[in-house]
C-alpha cells in the first residue's frame, strides 16, 4: 500500500569505555550526508556481555559492528570466518554480518594504508615504524601485504618487535628487522617512510618520540597514527624539514570509509567524515 520504510539498517561499536569515541558522530554525518537510512549505535559492552552483544546484533539484523578495546582478540572465537590481515594479526575490529554469517576484518591497518597510499605506493619502500602495540601490529601486516620491501620495528620492549618482525617474515614477502629502542634513534639511511605507531602524542601536543629529528630527509614520508591532536610535535618537526606528513585523523577516517564499504557496499563521504572529526578536535586546515 506504500513505499514508506520505518526500519533503518543497523550498525555500531561494541567496546568498553565508549563514552570518549566519536566514530558514531563521524559515521552518522557521512550516513545523513549521503541520505543513507542507518544508525551507528555506540554500545558501552563489557567484556563478560560481548557474546551476548554479538548474538543481539545477529537477532537482530545487524549489518555490522566495530569492536574496539577491549574486544579485539575476544570477539574472535564468535565469528564464522576471517580476513585475510585478521588472522595475521589475530585481532578484528569490524565485523559484517551476511545471511547470518559473521565475517571479521581489520580496519586499523587498513586504514592506515589507504591514508599512506596518497602520499607513497608503500610498495618496495623500506620503512621505519616506532612502536610495537596493536597498531603497529596491524600496519606492520598491510604493509607486509602490500609488498613492503624491508620494515625496521623499533621499540622499548624488543621482544615485542620481534614478535612481530617474525610474524612479517612467516606471513608476507617483505623482510623485517628489529631496533632496541632507547635514546634519540636517527633515521637508517635508504629509510622512506616513517611512521610513529606508539601513544606518544595522544593527548599532548608537546610530546615527541624519542627520534633524532635532524635525520628526517625531505624525501621522507613522516606518517603517525595519533588522531587528536592530529598535527604532532613529530609530525610538526618533520614538516619543517620539507618531509610529507600524514595524520591519525585519515586513518582514522579511512577506517570508517572501509566499515560502512564493507557493511552497506557503498562508498560513504570522507570529507563529511574529515569535517566532522576537524570540528570535533577543534582542528582548523
Ligand atoms: P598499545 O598500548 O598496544 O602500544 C603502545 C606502543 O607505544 C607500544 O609499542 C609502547 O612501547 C609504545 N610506547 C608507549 N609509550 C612510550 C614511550 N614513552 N616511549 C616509547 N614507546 C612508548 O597501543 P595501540 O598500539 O593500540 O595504540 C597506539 C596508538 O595508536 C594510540 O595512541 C591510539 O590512539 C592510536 N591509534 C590510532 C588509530 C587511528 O585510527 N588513528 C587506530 C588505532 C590506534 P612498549 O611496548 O615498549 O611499552
Amino acid at each position: 500500500m506504500t513505499d514508506m520504510n520505518f526500519r533503518a539498517v543497523l550498525t555500531g561499536s561494541f567496546s568498553t569505555p565508549c563514552a570518549d569515541n566519536p566514530t558514531v558522530a563521524m559515521i552518522e554525518a557521512a550516513y545523513r550526508h549521503d541520505g543513507i537510512d542507518a544508525r551507528y549505535i555506540n554500545c558501552d559492552v563489557q567484556p563478560e556481555n560481548l557474546a551476548a552483544a554479538v548474538a543481539g546484533a545477529r537477532a537482530m539484523e545487524w549489518v555490522g559492528f566495530n569492536c574496539s578495546l577491549p574486544h579485539k582478540v575476544a570477539v574472535i572465537e564468535y565469528l564464522d570466518e576471517l580476513a585475510e590481515s585478521a588472522r595475521i594479526i589475530g585481532a578484528v575490529n569490524c565485523v559484517s554480518i551476511r545471511d547470518g554469517r559473521l565475517i571479521g576484518d581489520n580496519t586499523d591497518g587498513k586504514g592506515f594504508l589507504a591514508s599512506l597510499q596518497k602520499a607513497a605506493d608503500p610498495k618496495g619502500k623500506k620503512v621505519l615504524l616506532l612502536g610495537a602495540g596493536g597498531a603497529a601490529r596491524a600496519i606492520a601486516v598491510e604493509l607486509g601485504l602490500a609488498g613492503a620491501a624491508h620494515i625496521t620495528i623499533a621499540n622499548r620492549n624488543r621482544d615485542k618487535a620481534e614478535a612481530i618482525a617474525t610474524l612479517i617474515r612467516d606471513n608476507t614477502k617483505s623482510e623485517a628487522t628489529t631496533i632496541e629502542w632507547a635514546g634519540d634513534l636517527a633515521v637508517p639511511d635508504g629509510i622512506d617512510v616513517v611512521i610513529n605507531a606508539t601513544s606518544i602524542g595522544l593527548g599532548d601536543a608537546q610530546a615527541m618520540p624519542k627520534i633524532d629529528r635532524d635525520s628526517f630527509r625531505p624525501n621522507h614520508v613522516v606518517a603517525d597514527v595519533i588522531p587528536n591532536p592530529p598535527m604532532t610535535k613529530l609530525l610538526r618537526e618533520a614538516k619543517a624539514r620539507g618531509c610529507t606528513t600524514l595524520d591519525g585523523l585519515g586513518m582514522l577516517v579511512n577506517q570508517g570509509v572501509i566499515g560502512v564499504e564493507l557493511w552497506l557496499d557503498r562508498k560513504p563521504s570522507a570529507d563529511v567524515m574529515v569535517q566532522t572529526l576537524q570540528d570535533i578536535f577543534n582542528v582548523s586546515d
